[in-house]
């Protein structure tokens, strides 16, 4: 799913960009007072033709407009920077009953786990991206989750104790991949990957895409572990700290480079965590009876060109025949819908097992469990066997496409690790090359 489009939802809690359009908003005003769109017109003089300089003479009102725009978006980012720092110190006092000032302003937003260095952010994407240049496009909501992503890469590789990246998880389609493709050879995203490998980064790749077995899994991955099996330079122990979590976190594979299919199924008895174990068969069933039943009307409601398919771990409705598009806010109705009754049943208020009711793109699937589950396998699977500890939130980083709207799986990693929201596979690759960059820089 794209950011481009937007639709309206009765349900406004499902709005998971308010932070984004909060900031977005507060960027407009120097927008307005400092952008100076009429200085095309006053400059050259009139003589000439409209909005082109003479050459070698900059114009020096759109000069002057940037600097001027650049220094109070700095300024505003550098504000919101502190307010995030003072949302962290509440966090992190459990004896503070007042919520932060960020937290009365956007009453939707989340823990941090790290600092967001806004300001640096900002000019860098400024550099990269030319905001303060524009005169008739306003800093966007694609400018401002940019500037999000690389505060958050500046902070996950900055050189404070503690605060560096040992884990990076990634989303499956679209972040990897185009939606329902495989990650191919020639990707441009392989070498980027194993180049984490050799800094000792643990990867995860936690998809909901659910298979039960190893060779539905190197069908889409081959490219990434037919590289890594060949590589001469990865270690062994590099090699094997490739894990895919399927299912959102219900099918663990590890990369293992004796097997067919170049991963082995771990079995659900070494990675289940305390809380996973008390999910009982029997209320999966029950959950997913509901919500293939909810599912069903919607098929029918919405005359939805679609099927069901049902899993042992997850039930959706695929487009039939494969091809057809079904409309958008289709998608998103039935996802809020099923989510609703699934929340209202008695199965959903028991609360016993968590689920995940999501578009994908072109279909509907109910999940058992969700992202944040399979993020924190991914963290205790990786468990220091020094120190005994999992990987904290803070040394974490989840890689994904959906954090907007209804139903949008990697939002739900956010809450056990930092997060960077991208909208295709080309802005993947260069989030690892900044990301590189940043981690260069640190180990020289
Ligand atoms: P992700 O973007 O890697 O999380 O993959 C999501 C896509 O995987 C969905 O849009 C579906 O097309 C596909 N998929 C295949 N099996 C499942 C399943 O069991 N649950 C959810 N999605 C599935
Ligand atoms: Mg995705």
């Amino acid at each position: 799913m794209t950011t481009r489009y937007r639709v309206e939802y009765a349900l406004k809690t499902h709005r998971r960009d308010q932070f984004i359009e909060w900031i977005k908003g507060l960027l407009a005003v120097p927008f307005v007072l400092y952008s100076q769109p009429h200085g095309v017109f006053e400059y050259p003089p009139s003589s000439l033709e409209l909005g082109t300089s003479p050459p070698g003479s900059p114009n020096p009102i759109l000069i002057k407009a940037r600097e001027e725009a650049h220094r109070r978006y700095a300024e505003i980012l550098h504000d919101v920077e502190l307010m995030i720092d003072d949302h962290i110190a509440h966090q992190n006092d459990p004896d503070n009953p007042f919520p932060s000032k960020l937290k009365l302003l956007v009453p939707s937003i989340g823990p941090f786990f790290t600092r967001l260095p806004l300001e640096a952010a900002f000019k860098f994407q400024d550099r990269k991206r030319y905001i303060s240049s524009r005169r008739f496009v306003s800093p966007s909501f694609n400018d401002v989750r940019l500037i999000l992503n690389s505060a958050q890469l500046i902070s996950v590789t900055s050189t404070t104790p503690g605060s560096t990246l040992q884990l990076a998880t990634f989303d499956g389609d679209v972040t990897l991949y185009d939606d329902g493709q495989s990650l191919e050879p020639t990707s441009p995203v392989i070498p980027r990957l194993l180049d984490l490998l050799r800094k000792n980064i643990k990867i995860g790749i936690v998809t909901a895409a659910g298979y039960t077995s190893a060779d539905r899994y190197y069908a889409r991955l081959h490219g990434l572990l037919d590289s890594i099996a060949t590589s001469v330079d990865l270690t062994p122990v590099q090699k094997r700290s490739v894990i895919i979590m399927g299912g959102e976190a219900n099918y663990l594979f590890q990369f293992d480079p004796a097997s067919e299919h170049l991963l082995s199924p771990v079995p659900r008895s070494e990675w289940l965590t305390a809380e996973m174990l008390l999910w009982d068969d029997r209320d999966i069933t029950q959950l997913l009876d509901i919500a293939e039943a909810a599912l069903a009307d919607c098929i029918e409601t919405l005359n939805l060109p679609a099927v069901l398919m049902r899993k042992d771990r997850a039930v959706g409705i695929i487009p039939s025949p494969p091809h057809i598009r079904i409309p958008r806010e289709s998608l998103e109705e039935t996802v809020l819908c099923v989510q609703k009754i699934l929340e209202l049943s008695s199965a959903g208020r028991s609360k016993k097992v968590p689920f995940c009711a999501f578009n994908g793109g072109n279909d509907v699937f109910v999940d058992i469990g969700d992202k944040s589950w399979g993020v924190t396998v991914c963290q205790r699977w990786f468990t220091d066997p020094e120190t005994g500890r999992p990987i904290k939130g803070e040394n974490t980083l989840h890689v994904g496409d959906q954090f907007l709207s209804a139903g949008a799986n990697d939002f739900r990693a956010r809450s056990v690790g930092t997060t960077a929201w991208i909208a295709s596979p080309a802005e993947t690759v260069e989030l690892l090359d900044e990301l590189g960059e940043l981690m260069g820089k640190k180990m020289s």
